[in-house]
């Protein structure tokens, strides 16, 4: 049998490193397309047979059409996951253009190269969409049939990639989709995003390293899953018999406030909550110790107040469904991050690290 072959924009990211993983441990042979190929973890593939054999590393920027159109004709995939983004909402509310540049321009661009290399009738694309694209919840878990009101730049820019997809595919014939994710964490998640922010915060204290966590909004709820379950969900995606666009989230939504005592019951410490507003603060249960406090430049101008997603269509059709607990996964998070902290610590680096989330 020929070896399959997959080409990963955003391959240096949380999901993409993971992805490669999965895709790599299947046997694939796999591209990845990234603005500083020396910024890939190659730890992050590590213990898979065959991995540095078949992995290969493409310089290119979404931005640049020129370079994608190479990276593809390199690698003439017979998959596509389009994953590069500037994937963070909050930054988004600061550099909209960018953003729209990216996710919106790039997967044009995209899926234009790929026409151009006269791949549209072999290879598969999955389009990395997003629960953002639907806003807020009514209380009510969203389907493929919720209506789109996006709230921010980032969930405009990503309607606008799914309208990219869904022509190619209805106007064109393209084997396309769009994945539309809930959000999903793990160790490697970009430290601007509020789980790794409390999970290195934590791993701090743990460690007796000096790390105030400073948090905006307590009481948003998100629908927390694990990276290595939605990667799954993103191949399964791609070996369907048709193209469909799918939701994939765990039904379950959680607070910030509640992610914060979990990480913090996992190294021993009960969170108790006094005051309001922004003068709302965790202590320690025992010691009275402040452990959280807020600061409204975490606040955005506008948040929805709860997501959560309903993957029934993803788990009729492709048996898919979400096999990692929340506790699970704050705990893993937790626990690699004291991991890196002490290596970190042993070097003196520690406090760069712990610094980042105070930003
Ligand atoms: P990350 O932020 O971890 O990764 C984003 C990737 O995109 C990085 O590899 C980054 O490269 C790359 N990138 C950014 N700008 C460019 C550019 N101009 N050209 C080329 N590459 C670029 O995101 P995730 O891995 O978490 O998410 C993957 C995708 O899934 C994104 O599209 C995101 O929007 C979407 N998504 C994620 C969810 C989640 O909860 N994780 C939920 C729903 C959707 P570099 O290393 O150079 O910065
Ligand atoms: P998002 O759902 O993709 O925007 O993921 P984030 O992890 O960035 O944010 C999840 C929720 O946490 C949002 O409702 C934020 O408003 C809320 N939140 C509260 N405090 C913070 C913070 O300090 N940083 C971030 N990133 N989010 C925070």
């Amino acid at each position: 049998m020929t070896q399959r072959s997959a080409f990963i924009t955003g391959v240096t990211g949380q999901d993409g490193g993971e992805l490669a993983r999965l895709l790599l441990g299947k046997g694939y042979r796999v591209h990845g397309l990234a603005r500083a190929p020396s910024r890939f973890e190659w730890s992050r593939v590590e213990g898979v047979s065959g991995a540095r054999q078949n992995l290969f590393l493409h310089k290119g920027d979404m931005r640049d059409a020129v370079s994608i159109a190479r990276a593809l004709h390199g690698a003439q995939p017979d998959e596509i996951y389009n994953l590069a983004a500037q994937s963070n909402v909050g930054l988004s509310f600061e550099q909209p253009d960018e953003t729209f540049d990216v996710n919106a321009g790039g997967t044009q661009r995209l899926l234009r190269a790929t026409r151009l290399l006269g791949l549209g009738d072999r290879t598969r694309i999955y389009q990395a969409s997003s629960s953002e694209i639907f806003g807020p919840s009514d209380g009510h878990p969203h389907t493929e049939e919720t209506p789109f009101n996006p709230c921010s730049p980032y969930a405009e820019s990503k309607v606008h990639a799914f309208e990219t997809i869904k022509h190619y595919r209805d106007a064109l014939g393209v084997f396309a989709c769009n994945g539309i994710l809930f959000n999903h964490e793990g160790p490697h998640r970009w430290k601007g995003f509020v789980t790794r922010k409390i999970s290195i915060a934590v791993a701090a204290k743990h460690l007796d390293i000096e790390a105030p966590l400073t948090l905006g909004n307590l009481d948003a709820c998100r629908d927390w899953g694990h990276v290595r379950d939605y990667v799954a969900g993103m191949w399964a995606m791609l070996q369907n018999d048709v193209p469909e666009d799918m939701v994939l989230a765990t039904g379950e939504a959680r607070s910030v406030r509640s992610f914060v005592e979990a990480a913090f019951a996992y190294v021993g410490h009960d969170v108790v909550w006094d005051g309001r507003g922004l003068d709302e603060q965790g202590r320690d249960a025992r010691s009275g110790e402040v452990l959280v406090r807020i600061n409204p430049k975490f606040y955005r101008p506008v948040d929805p107040p709860i997501a959560i997603g309903d993957a029934s269509t993803a788990r009729r059709v492709l048996g898919w469904r979400p096999r990692v607990t929340f506790q699970q996964l704050v705990h893993e998070m937790v626990q690699a991050d004291i991991e890196r902290l002490r290596i970190l610590a042993a070097a003196g680096e520690a406090p760069s690290l712990v610094a980042a989330v105070a930003d």
